[in-house]
């Protein structure tokens, strides 16, 4: 039987780590709706187009080729899966999302991945818009403070150094411009379950999510 499970959620809540896990788990297919934005902003970084520019963007984004294939990300045919995780690219994500035009084109995409296959797939809308007759629905969150503190540790390991303060702002105003666009915005639909990450493991998570799933 084919299921579909949607993920969405605030930046930093585990969304991808956990999903990512019960895909394994289920096997179905993880789908990363945020790394179709970040390519797109990659794009716009690029090519230096203004942010607020938005007929710029629309007009670039005619001639620009994304696709996702087997959890890997591809800009014009380059693969991108690490250039799309620069604090630039997440710092400026969140202006491109906002667009009417690039919503369209990509929740299209979303949509035809799924449609004849079982996925587990995470973001903003999913449940609310993309997917809104998902058979499951899970809304992952935590304290500011923790995914601040989580994305901080993400960073130190890598070598990067950054102010704890400084990424927890940052969160909060990825957040605030995701969860007050006009279009699809981040909420809880009614009908998710919320799973607060704060102080689980990710096993955790992982198990209460299975918990509500039957295959
Ligand atoms: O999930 P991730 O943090 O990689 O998403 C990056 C950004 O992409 C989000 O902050 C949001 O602006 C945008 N996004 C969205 N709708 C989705 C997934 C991501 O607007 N379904």
């Amino acid at each position: 039987k084919k299921i579909s499970i949607a993920i969405d959620g605030p930046a930093g809540a585990g969304k991808s780590t956990i999903s990512k896990k019960v895909a394994k788990k289920l096997n179905i297919n993880y789908i990363d709706t945020g790394a179709m934005y970040r390519a797109v902003t990659l794009k716009m970084l690029n090519k230096k187009i203004d942010l607020s520019d938005k007929e710029n963007i629309i007009q670039v984004l005619k001639n620009t080729k994304i696709s996702y294939k087997n959890n890997h990300i591809y800009l014009d045919d380059e693969l991108v899966d690490n250039k799309i995780r620069t604090n630039e690219v997440s710092n400026s994500v969140s202006y491109i999302a906002k667009i009417k035009e690039v919503r369209d084109i990509l929740v299209e995409m979303q949509r035809r991945i799924s449609k004849n296959t079982s996925v587990i797939m995470d973001g903003r809308d999913i449940g609310s818009n993309v997917l809104p007759n998902a058979d499951y629905k899970f809304f992952v969150t935590a304290s500011v403070e923790e995914r601040g503190r989580r994305r901080y540790l993400e960073l130190k390991e890598k070598g990067i150094n950054v102010e704890l303060n400084d990424i927890i702002e940052k969160i909060k105003t990825r957040d605030k411009i995701d969860s007050t666009r006009a279009i699809a915005p981040l909420k809880k639909c009614k009908d998710a379950i919320v799973i607060d990450t704060t102080n689980k493991t990710i096993d955790e998570c992982i198990d209460e999510i299975l918990s509500y799933i039957v295959e």
